[in-house]
């Protein structure tokens, strides 16, 4: 990944993107002081880029730093680093971290350096996968009690958990795996967060220790302008026994209908269907406006 060609947006500057290079004693590498972001432009817009700078800037709070940047400064980077890739519909991705100029558990004083590289990224399944519904696994791993991890900041560290589940569930063939928080109930996938359908309504878990996903919200909103009901609740596993359809939501995954968690199966539905596109509709800045046309007629 790193022999590509393009330009990525360094601390302020654009650079080469294979001379955007770190030293190996960065403090986040040995200590994950590192926070990240996930966003996507569609159209030659950031769909939210807002809402992702905040964030970014939160998650860097929650990890006891500030970046030397303001909202406002980071949205405008984004858009520099995406105008410099000239791509219009790509994945950006801006990354916060603390320095190497200390080394130690204790680095209060170390640089916080910000990175935003953009690419290409079409899909985040497999497409052929992602249309029949893909299977997920149940991982081992499983959300840590908010008093263990700040749960709530996007952080390099907390994915050391997703990537264990995701390669275990990969060896068994299953396309992602679906993690359990400390109490044993439903949390979310590895890059994503996850809803069930029975009937006209959306179960989802509430986002207690783990992110309550910008799609997430955005597909809250979508459902409910649909008249659908949404119950944010506490979610066992043995409750997925009796659900009809379910689909998993992230920036990467967008609406990504799922056919086999573990022992439990699923039918991809319309309901499943009519989010993926009402999402793929509100995430165009040339197609946004027909969403709010038909809520209108349907008035
Ligand atoms: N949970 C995890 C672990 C994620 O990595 C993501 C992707 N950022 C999400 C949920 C969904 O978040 P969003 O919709 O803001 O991309």
């Amino acid at each position: 990944f790193d022999q590509r060609e393009g330009l990525i947006w360094f601390n302020g500057e654009l650079v080469a993107w294979q001379e955007a290079k770190i030293h190996v004693l960065t403090h986040a590498l040995h200590y994950a002081s590192c926070v990240f972001e996930g966003e996507r432009a569609y159209g030659g817009e950031i769909f939210k880029l807002t809402e992702h700078s905040e964030r970014l800037v939160n998650s860097a709070r929650l990890l006891d730093y500030e970046i030397p940047y303001s909202v406002e400064e980071i949205d405008a980077a984004c858009r520099q680093a995406l105008a410099a890739q000239g791509l219009s519909d790509a994945y950006v991705r801006p990354v916060a971290w603390r320095g190497s100029e200390m080394m130690g558990v204790s680095a209060q004083h170390n640089r916080i350096n910000l990175a935003i590289a953009v690419w290409d990224w079409p899909s985040y399944f497999d497409p052929e996968q992602r249309l029949k519904g893909i299977r997920l696994d149940m991982a081992e791993w499983r959300r840590p009690d908010p008093r263990t991890a700040p749960s709530k900041s996007k952080a390099a560290g907390l994915y050391m958990i997703c990537t264990l589940s995701k390669h275990a569930a990969e060896r068994k063939g299953y396309a992602d795996a679906l993690m359990l928080d400390w109490r044993g109930q439903v949390a979310e996938s590895t890059g994503a967060n996850v809803f069930f359908v029975k009937g006209d309504v959306l179960h989802t878990p509430t986002p207690d220790c783990f992110l309550d996903g910008i799609t997430r919200r955005t597909v809250i909103d979508l459902a409910r302008a649909r008249g659908l009901e949404v119950v944010e609740r506490a979610i066992m596993p043995d409750e997925m026994e009796g659900f009809e359809q379910c689909f998993i939501c992230g920036t990467a995954a967008e609406v990504t209908p799922v056919s086999e968690i573990g022992p439990y199966s699923f039918a991809p539905g319309e309901i499943t269907q009519m989010l993926m596109e009402d999402y793929d509709t509100v995430v165009r800045p040339d197609r946004r406006g027909q969403l709010a046309r038909s809520a209108a007629a349907a008035e």
